[in-house]
């Protein structure tokens, strides 16, 4: 990514701005780092040069709900 894409990424969980931290760069692009929101504290990894901005809960698998889904049978 493009250190100029800070401009428009924010924090998904309270649109917040992010401060970011690059641990691997090539000229203008920003291989590997994180993004930390300078509102809640939620990190965000860089990798491959691919900012993952999913939210936490949507990082992991769903599964807290699998055991209560009704049966009608
Ligand atoms: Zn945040």
């Amino acid at each position: 990514m493009k250190e100029s894409l800070m401009d428009i990424i924010v924090c998904p969980m309270d649109k917040s701005e992010l401060e970011l931290e690059v641990s691997e760069q090539d000229d203008e692009e920003i291989l590997g780092g994180t993004l930390t929101c300078s509102d809640c504290g939620e990190t965000y990894p860089i990798e491959d040069g691919i900012p993952n901005l999913l939210p936490p809960d949507m990082q992991e698998e769903p599964a807290t709900w699998a055991g209560e889904i009704p049966t009608f049978w």
